[in-house]
């Protein structure tokens, strides 16, 4: 599955906020936000003073890019969670947020066996993790409430893995996830809902992007 292979600071500052895309450093001075809080490019900074009231349009348009933009997915997958959320029973948005967070990757993030989802996702292609006993190398598979993840046998004497178990115990998990750090495995044990997810997202306006 394709992904975005730009600067991924200039994400950021595009949505004028921290989006947590590169691990500890985005809780460092060396954060792009705490440097420089204005848009890329040339005209940048021109543009933050030039600024008036955004259009109902390009609120919508920004909500739905940001949000990407934490997942890691690009536009057209975006486009069939979307859908999919639609078919289930409840609000769109809080479905669509509920699909985005039972991502493979996510999963491995909120486990904290990553420090980004960008790692975690490169963690999953690269074999390391079993899903129920298999191996899955695709960080867009969804996990389902009673599925159990785990760091594969063979990568266990990584040191990487090996560091992790110490790291991860100060990770604070979320209630859907259980999480067995000396096991380096974990389980869903519900799905996500609305009020797991701690970030300042208004899903609202993402439904209205895709209801135009
Ligand atoms: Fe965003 Fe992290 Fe880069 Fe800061 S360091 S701009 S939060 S990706």
């Amino acid at each position: 599955m394709a992904r975005y292979t730009g600067p991924v600071c200039k994400l950021c500052r595009r949505e004028g906020e921290k989006l947590f895309l590169k691990g500890s450093r985005c809780l460092s001075s060396k954060c792009a936000i705490e440097r420089r809080n204005y848009p890329p490019g040339q005209h940048g900074r021109d543009a933050q003073y030039r600024r008036g009231r955004a259009s109902d349009y390009a609120l919508q348009l920004r909500e739905k890019q940001k949000v990407r933009r934490i997942y890691g997915v690009l536009e057209r997958q975006f486009r069939r969670y979307f859908r999919r959320a639609q078919q289930r029973p409840g609000l769109t948005g809080e479905n669509l947020l509920s699909i985005l967070e039972s991502r493979l990757d996510n999963v491995v993030y909120r486990l904290g066996f990553a420090e980004s989802r960008a790692q975690a996702r490169q963690l999953v292609q690269h074999g390391h993790f079993m899903v129920n006993g298999r191996r899955t190398n695709i960080p867009s598979y969804l996990v389902r409430p009673g599925d159990r993840i785990e760091v594969r046998e063979g990568s266990r004497k990584r040191t990487y893995f090996k560091q992790l178990r110490q790291v991860a115990e100060d990770w604070v998990v979320p209630e859907w996830l259980n999480r067995d750090v000396a096991n380096l495995s974990g389980e869903m044990v519900r799905l996500p809902e609305r009020r797991d997810i701690d970030m300042t997202i208004n899903e609202q306006l993402i439904v209205e992007y895709y209801s135009r």
